[in-house]
């Protein structure tokens, strides 16, 4: 855990009138929200998380603020990705250490291609809550909202909402930072010694640092991130941040968070809350978002016209994205605000197989991004970054792809606990077609 400097603009000491308005943005309505059976069992809980140490330091999500402002700028790209759920079972190394390794890989394409730095977000270390179309399932039971509230097995008990689960999220999140820190420490990618070029590798070594080892490895610069969703896991871990235009909070929990689909209310609890949070901010947009109700989140949640502080994420699905999305870009770019553009190409792609699977084929994602593309090169903004379900394991969920998945083989390793993710070679194939789309 790092150490915050003494003297920094952070601490615990929240001001009344900002604590004010939390409480003021808590009480309004909340969508997506479990309905604990004890409340006081919760209250009990979040007083407990209240006192724990935050999981990331303000210095690294001010680092990663002014990463994305170059993203904003057109100076850099930002590519988002990892599991669309992470479980507790799940949280092991050779889990996070695949998913971080296939997110190098992806990220060494695109640099490659776009002769732009990567900034490089994962979906890693807290990603535990997730939103669901419906509230019971086929069954009758409560939905599975993610191992930080329920179990996915199918019976009352383990469906009941039990917050003692976000005490269990805390630690998960808490351990797998470690490792992240770790393994950035030793360095994800390709040993430099097999990535050719040796006088290159060289200069990347520190400076006055020992001859190049083979195996040696630069280190890598990872950020974490998660959805903004569950607000009383979210609300427990907050520091003081005097360091902006205004005082504002800074969460413990993630260097980014992003706020989905099914929780953007414009009177709702989640874009309040965002609104008192120092941390970079996504927002998805789905197909149904107006210009208007776009340039209404950007007035919003960016008020200081920050570069990069917004990123705006489209998921609009393959056949949309080409008619729905220009006029957002036209209307946001009007007003003034140098927002991040993402395209999210998996959950506008979403549907059921055959046989039953909730799947998505990769020609979609692939066809989406290529609208996004397009539509940014029309309208000359910039193409900021993809946010992507990936996994650096052989899962078969999405179909297509060179190796060709078909429906017969979803149900061979499908062991996704939410949204289907592009398995490794997928992955690194997709971030191949976006390499030839960003040399355009
Ligand atoms: C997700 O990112 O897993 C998700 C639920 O996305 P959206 O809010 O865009 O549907
Ligand atoms: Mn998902």
């Amino acid at each position: 855990m790092p150490h915050l400097p003494a003297g920094a603009a952070h601490g615990r000491a929240v001001d009344p009138v900002l604590a004010g308005r939390l409480s003021a943005a808590l009480a309004r309505p909340a969508a997506q929200q479990p309905r604990w059976p004890d409340a006081g069992r919760a209250g009990a809980v979040i007083g407990l998380l209240h006192n724990a140490e935050p999981i990331v330091a303000p210095e690294e999500t001010a680092l990663l603020s002014r990463r994305l402002a170059s993203v904003a700028r057109g100076e850099a790209f930002l590519l988002q990705g990892g599991d669309c759920a992470e479980t507790f079972a799940g949280n092991t190394e050779p889990h996070l250490r695949a998913n971080l390794g296939v997110l190098e890989r992806m990220a060494g394409a695109l640099a490659g291609a776009g002769g732009l730095p990567v900034v490089k977000v994962a979906r890693m270390a807290g990603q535990f809550a997730k939103p669901r179309s419906g509230t019971v399932d086929a069954l009758g039971l409560p939905v599975y909202r993610g191992d930080i509230v329920n179990s996915p097995e199918h019976t009352a008990a383990a469906r009941t909402p039990d917050p003692h689960r976000m005490l269990m999220a805390y630690a998960h999140a808490a351990s797998a930072m470690d490792l992240v820190r770790k393994l950035c420490a030793e360095g994800i990618g390709e040993p430099l010694a097999a990535q050719g070029a040796l006088a290159g590798a060289r200069s990347a070594a520190p400076a006055g640092g020992r001859p190049l080892a083979e195996g040696d490895r630069a280190p890598s610069e990872v950020y974490v991130s998660h959805e903004l969703l569950l607000l009383d896991y979210e609300r427990a871990v907050l520091w003081a941040d005097a360091g902006g235009p205004e005082p504002r909070l800074s969460s413990g929990l993630a260097h980014f968070l992003w706020i989905g689909e099914r929780t953007r209310q414009l009177d709702g609890a989640h874009i309040a809350f965002a609104e008192l949070l120092s941390n970079p901010i996504g927002l998805k947009l789905g197909p149904g978002t107006t210009p208007e109700q776009a340039v209404e989140y950007v007035r919003r949640l960016d008020p200081h016209r920050t570069p990069g502080r917004l990123t705006l994420v489209s998921r609009m699905g393959h056949g949309q994205v080409r008619e729905y999305l220009p006029p957002i870009v036209e209307k946001v770019t009007a007003s003034g605000h140098e927002v991040i553009w993402q395209c999210d190409p998996m959950h506008g792609n979403t549907r059921t197989s055959g046989n039953g699977y909730k799947t998505r084929h990769f020609a979609h994602v692939v066809d989406e991004l290529a609208g996004f593309f397009e539509v940014h090169r029309r309208l000359g903004t910039h193409a900021g970054g993809i946010h992507v379900e990936v996994t650096g394991e052989d899962v078969t969920e999405c179909l297509g792809g060179a190796a060709g998945i078909a429906e017969a083989d979803l149900p061979a390793r499908y062991l996704t606990a939410c949204d289907p993710r592009l398995n490794a070679e997928q992955s690194v194939e997709l971030a191949l077609s976006v390499a030839g789309m960003l040399r355009g």
